[in-house]
């Protein structure tokens, strides 16, 4: 780095290194033993890597980052693959051997992940040391290996390669000499000492025309005094020597070629070997001979052989360069997840903020001001087990219309239930209020028909799951749509008598509306009717809100003082005063702008259903923008709102699903992903989703909180009646909104209850209370 002028430069460093290493990473390899002449203590088990990196901070000048660790051989196969795309196998035959080729993953057990392929390091040198070599090894070879630094291991190597090709032919050269088969039976000193025939001078003495000469000088150099037909036997143990190391290659390239195109499923497979190491490259017959075997044993290959003339150094600067781009683009995708990334401090600061905003609303004179509305809803007690008798019910959620019939008995709390859904066609949701309600009397319509129920005058509760100002149970004024509705000449006016009018129009049937209901408390009624304890009603569906039971001496909107009311909060609307925009990121703002209702309902807008796959969709058109996903091009399809829909989190998120999975939806999505860009999407749709859930889970931790406070009590115990696609089908959600709770609300025990039966069950049972109520008034 001295003399290129490199000090104090920061650099990224791929560093070959050509003994067997376990890595679970491209930037870390555990060294599993040594081969060849390296025999350095304290190393083996230990990861190369940071070792290196600890060596080199202690050197202050130098500033370099490793980001690959490439074994010799894959930087062979790279090089050559920089030149020829169908290089697919790096092998070298140098002081030692090895390939490595690529390998489809899905045959890659230990490697997570079944797309696309990955380069295998296969250690061939090892070959052998399991016994199967056994048979074509002689008794050179085993005492060789008795003499090695490393006896009983690389057996497939030491036959083969450079460190070991002149010391077998030193051996047998010594046992013909001590036959008298050679130099008269003379055997010099140097014959006897190890290691003074090398490899290069086997490559000397097999040479073209100069090969006899070099022969006799190479020996006399031993001390020897040969005859020219010592010359000549010499020469042609040193063929022997070398042709088998060939041979022995040969075959086990063969294999892996065979193993390509078998994986390729082909008749004939192109395929291009990068060569590496200086017995391949100064022998001057080895490559001819060893194509030559590889041709003869897999005649359905095509096989190109390329030098790496660059060494695998080029190769590992090549890898080093990608996996450089690779983390900076990581370190920017970093940089927009950890914006959704909150910190337990922030969440702490959610839940404050949502505490005040409940007091706010619960008060007179700061009511019409709260952006958590705080609805009375005239609610007031559980249901006691003594409700009876038969029921409608309906749900208009954010995107289905349920009709039910609820037939109640007493005393056993059993409820037995029909009910038929219909969708909400989008011209209608967005059409008149006229047309919305006679769509829903239509629909009430079919389903007496199809109960054989026409004429039967039953009383209604109505489940409605839009924020409504009530007088009472039977009175609700629509204050503004939320989700995916905007039909209109419906706010401002009431519900009940909207539906009244319509049925009039209809002028078929008659029904007796008892009372409207959010679908909070639908659902915290449903629960409550099996837990007596469950005084919280929770949607995490299409929309996002809450509803809970308050002593009525704090809800200063509504006289009396006696007893407990349901207060649903519209907690949808919190943040839309701004308190919040300190951890709504840009993509929240993007989602808000384009939706129905603009600024409105900015909590729901993080935390539920009808928003979350818009909030994926925002990142990855950024992602996308700044080149970091989909080859940087923007597809109509990303560009189209809603294609992202919530369930695709689901489904992605989940834990069952391979790579492939994610990918295949995402190509169902018209969105074309490569394995690296699925990880990616995988991630979004975690942070995105995980943020919903800590949201939400602050937001639940400041009403138990508030109710554990309200009644002076150490340690809270309640139940949360919940509903909501969102919650009861996403793998996570969940479970990450009750770890918020717990955390965020340490002296709660907080019991989570799904509803089974939806809120038209709790709907039905608060007609039956309300009916009750009724008729012990008209008695009066
Ligand atoms: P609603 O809230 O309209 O009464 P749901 O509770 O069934 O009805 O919620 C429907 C919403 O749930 C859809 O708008 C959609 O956003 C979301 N959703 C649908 N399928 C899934 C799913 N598999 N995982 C997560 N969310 C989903
Ligand atoms: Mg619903």
């Amino acid at each position: 780095m001295k003399t290129k002028d490199l000090k104090h430069k920061k650099l990224p460093l791929g560093l070959t290194f050509s003994s067997p290493c376990r890595q679970t990473k491209l930037e870390e390899g555990v060294l599993l033993s040594w081969t060849k002449k390296f025999k350095a203590r304290g190393v083996q088990d230990t990861d190369v890597v940071s070792r290196l990196t600890k060596a080199m901070r202690r050197h202050k000048d130098m500033d370099v980052d490793i980001l690959a660790l490439v074994n010799d051989t894959v930087g062979t196969m790279m090089t050559c693959a920089y030149d020829d795309p169908y290089c697919e196998v790096g092998v070298i035959i140098g002081t030692g051997t090895n390939a490595c080729y690529m390998e489809d993953m899905s045959n890659i057990d230990l490697v997570e992940g079944d797309e696309g392929r990955m380069c295998i390091n296969t250690e061939w040198g090892a070959f052998g040391d399991d016994g199967a070599l056994e048979d074509i090894r002689t008794e050179f070879d085993r005492e060789l290996d008795l003499g090695s630094l490393n006896p009983g291991k690389q057996l497939f190597e030491k036959m083969i390669s450079g460190l070991y090709l002149g010391e077998l032919v030193r051996l047998i050269l010594l046992k013909m000499a001590k036959a008298g088969l050679l130099f008269g039976g003379e055997k010099s000193s140097a014959l006897h000492t190890k290691g003074k025939i090398e490899t290069r001078h086997v490559a000397a003495m097999e040479k073209y025309k100069e090969g006899l000469a070099n022969t006799r000088e190479i020996l006399v150099d031993l001390g020897l005094e040969p005859s020219e037909a010592d010359c000549i036997a010499v020469q042609h143990v040193c063929t022997i020597v070398s042709f088998r190391s060939a041979n022995l290659c040969a075959a086990a390239l063969a294999a892996i070629l065979t193993r390509l195109r078998e994986n390729k499923k082909v008749e004939r497979l192109r395929t291009t070997v990068g060569m590496d190491g200086t017995l391949y490259k100064i022998h001057p017959q080895y490559p001819k001979r060893l194509h030559k075997v590889v041709r003869k044993l897999v005649p359905s290959c095509d096989v190109r052989f390329l030098l790496s003339e660059s060494g695998s150094t080029k190769g590992a600067a090549m890898v080093t360069a990608v996996a450089s781009r690779v983390q900076a683009q990581r370190k920017q995708i970093d940089r927009v997840l950890a914006l959704f990334q909150l910190t337990r401090e922030q969440l702490v600061d959610v839940q404050a903020k949502m505490r005040a905003e409940l007091e706010y609303g619960l008060k007179k004179k700061s009511h019409g001001l709260a952006t958590v509305r705080m609805l009375p809803t005239y609610v007031c007690g559980l249901p006691d087990g003594t409700e009876k008798g038969k029921f409608l019910a309906l749900d208009l959620g954010g995107t289905n219309f349920r009709v039910l019939l609820v037939k109640i008995r007493s005393g056993r709390r059993s409820v037995r239930m029909y009910n038929k859904i219909f969708a909400i066609p989008l011209e209608i949701m967005q059409g008149t209020g006229e047309e919305l309600f006679d769509h829903i009397v239509q629909c009430i319509a079919d389903f007496l028909d199809y109960m054989g129920l026409k004429g039967a005058s039953l009383p209604l509760g109505f489940t409605f799951s839009f924020p409504c100002r009530q007088m009472s149970i039977d009175k609700g004024t629509l204050i503004g749509w939320t989700k995916g509705f905007k039909a209109t000449d419906c706010e401002g006016e009431d519900v009940v008598d909207m539906l009244r009018e319509a049925i009039k129009r209809r002028n078929e049937f008659d029904l007796d509306i008892v009372a409207v209901v959010n679908d909070t408390v639908g659902t915290m009624m449903t629960c409550g009717y099996e837990d007596p304890n469950c005084e919280i009603g929770l949607i995490a569906g299409t929309g996002s809100n809450m509803c809970y039971m308050e002593d009525m001496r704090n809800i200063e909107m509504v006289e009396g003082g006696e007893g407990k009311m349901c207060i649903n909060t519209e907690w949808g609307g919190f943040g839309d005063n701004g308190c919040i925009d300190d951890i709504r990121t840009r993509y929240d703002t993007e989602v808000d702008e384009g939706s129905l209702n603009p600024g409105k309902q900015r909590y729901e807008k993080m935390t539920s259903g009808m928003y979350l796959g818009e909030i994926v969709r925002q990142i990855l058109i950024d992602l996308t923008k700044q080149g970091l996903l989909f080859r940087g091009q923007i597809s109509e399809r990303l560009r189209t709102r809603g294609i992202f829909e919530t369930k695709f989190l689901s489904q992605i998120e989940s834990d069952r699903l391979a790579l492939l999975q994610v990918r295949r939806i995402l190509q169902q999505l018209g969105l074309d992903s490569t394995c690296e860009d699925s990880i990616v999407v995988k991630e979004v749709c975690g942070a995105v989703s995980r943020r919903a859930a800590q949201l939400c889970g602050a937001g639940l931790a400041a009403i138990v909180e508030k109710r554990r406070e309200d009644q002076g009590l150490e340690h809270l115990r309640i139940t949360v009646g919940v509903d909501g696609t969102l919650y009861k089908l996403h793998p996570h959600f969940s479970r990450i909104l009750q770890e918020t709770v717990k955390e965020l609300a340490p002296r709660c025990d907080v019991t989570f209850m799904l509803s089974e039966d939806g809120s038209g069950k709790g709907a039905a049972l608060i007609t039956a209370v309300a009916k009750r109520l009724q008729q012990a008034q008209k008695e009066n």
